[in-house]
């Protein structure tokens, strides 16, 4: 009996070896034959056949951002670009050679949180929504891939976000904490890294929860770190400067860089500082550069399409920083670009349009959702404006305007219907009683966000053909895209983890 057991695990041991040697067999000559792409036809061949490690690799979240917020994007581009026409106009990473597809789901819920996708990006583990690098005890930390590949091969580590550095995403690839809200330790931690560029929004709770604990930029200095607050002095970094954290000049919404869509007329955006830490990471040992752009979920959560779409492409122009660097060095680089989860359960097409999309009006929005809070609802509260006054900043910044109005005629997609015009005025009366216990409908319609100016973006998305059905995470699978050494490595349908898998047995690490 106990013969006959060895003899089938000799049999399933063997069949686990060749199993994924014929599938990545498979898998090369299907990448092979579809390099038709703009990026990826001169060099995929040369970088599926290259065995050792790729000496580069960056790793682009875009949080909350699926297939979705992509197409969107592409669709938008497109039909901005055709005015009005059915064309696509695709960011530079939806061409790479490679693309799989990853499940989200962590040990709390199919509809998972920032810190548990980060922890199984990061490590290859699941976890708590809201855990970082920690097990379901609470008690063992997780080694990250970044930690792996500094300290067993030498690699310079960057660490990029457009929000807080302390954020979820950002310190799963640092920290280790029972609950990514521990914001000081985080800090902490961050400074404890040792690692050599972080860049991006300010760091929440820099005294701690009390306020009296010693500034987190002051330990930092204090360890080593060159600390910069001003783009004059971010443009003259060099890697002679040695460790350095870069906070955005300009802060917005949460301490975090502006939305695309609010950014002023050169302010450093995603790229500006993807294209420095290139410029101070780069050696000739290695580099890994984790680059997430965090506001694409914060806009879904607001169901703010415009500003989710602008970020998404600004993310795009980041992954073409590193794209430029890719085709420099084919053969040991590797890009890879993924979301941690959906957010808003954002789709293209809505009930009321049917067939129809119209996103040629979401060029209309000037600004994000939170500009209209800070700049506009503020004011509104202040001195009691009335709704004449309300719609027509609604007509300056959003496009959306009354059948009575002079330019009607001329913008009949623009136009509130009698049913949207009471929505507005129901929602401009919430946020100018404040609000208070909502019932269930008021909950559906506003979430947690301002009345007025929710109901402003939905609105302006429905017009558009656009829809949201949540203001929370949806558990729909991600896409990973994937070029140069080591690509291939990133097809199919797999979980989450198995990009740390996949990551750690390509740069052979322990
Ligand atoms: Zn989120």
């Amino acid at each position: 009996m106990r013969k006959h057991l060895k003899r089938i695990l000799i049999f399933i041991m063997v069949l686990a070896m060749v199993v994924p040697a014929v599938t990545a067999i498979t898998n090369r000559a299907q990448a092979s034959q579809q390099g038709s792409t703009k990026v990826a036809n001169e060099d995929v061949v040369i970088s599926s056949l290259s065995t050792k490690a790729p000496k580069y690799i960056f790793l682009f979240i875009g949080d909350g951002m699926s297939y979705p917020q992509i197409q969107a994007a592409s669709y938008y581009l497109g039909t901005m670009k055709s005015n009005g026409g059915v064309e696509t106009q695709d960011l530079e990473f939806m061409n790479f050679p490679v693309a799989g597809t990853a499940k989200t789901f962590d040990s709390t819920s199919f509809c998972p949180d920032s810190a548990s996708t980060a922890t199984s990006i990061a490590t290859g583990y699941k976890t708590y929504s809201g855990t970082i690098n920690m097990d379901t005890t609470l008690t063992i930390p997780y080694e990250t891939i970044s930690e792996k590949l500094k300290q067993q091969k030498g690699y310079k580590i960057g660490v990029i976000s457009s929000v807080n550095l302390n954020h979820a995403t950002p310190a799963a690839f640092y920290a280790h904490q029972a609950s990514r809200n521990n914001y000081y330790e985080i800090g902490i931690e961050m400074v404890e890294s040792g690692f050599d560029y972080f860049a991006g929004g300010a760091l929440l709770k820099p005294t701690g929860n009390s306020g009296n604990e010693k500034d987190l930029y002051k330990v930092a200095e204090a360890s080593g770190y060159k600390v910069i607050k001003t783009q004059e002095e971010a443009e003259k970094l060099t890697a002679k400067d040695g460790k350095a954290i870069v906070i955005a000049e300009t802060l917005a919404d949460s301490s975090a860089m502006s939305y695309d869509l609010d950014a002023a007329e050169g302010e450093w955006r995603l790229a500006d500082y993807v294209e420095k830490g290139i410029e101070v990471l780069d050696n000739n040992t290695g580099f890994f550069m984790m680059v997430e752009s965090g506001k694409i979920d914060w806009a879904c959560h607001a169901n703010d399409a415009a500003a989710t779409i602008q970020d998404t492409i600004a993310f795009g122009k980041a992954v073409d920083t590193a794209i430029d660097f890719y085709k420099k060095h084919p053969n040991d680089t590797l890009i890879l670009v993924t979301g941690d989860h959906e957010t808003g359960g954002l789709t293209i097409g809505f009930a009321g349009t049917k067939y129809d999309t119209f996103m040629t009006n979401l060029a209309n929005q000037k600004i994000s959702y939170a500009k209209f809070d800070s700049d506009y609802i503020t004011r509104y509260k202040k001195y009691d404006t009335k709704f004449e006054t309300v719609l027509s900043d609604i007509k300056a910044n959003f496009g959306l305007m009354p059948s009575y109005d002079k330019d009607a005629s001329k913008n009949p997609t623009l136009v509130l219907t009698d049913y949207e015009y009471h929505k507005l005025l129901d929602a401009y009366n919430m946020t100018m009683n404040g609000i208070k216990q909502l019932t269930q409908e008021e909950k559906l319609l506003y979430g947690s966000y301002e009345p007025l100016t929710v109901t402003i973006t939905h609105i302006l998305n429905n017009k558009s053909g656009i829809d949201f059905t949540s203001y929370s995470h949806t558990g729909v699978p991600v896409p990973v895209f994937a070029i140069g050494n080591g690509q291939d490595m990133f097809e199919g349908y797999y979980d989450n983890t198995d990009i740390f898998k996949r990551l750690a047995q390509l740069t052979a690490v322990k």
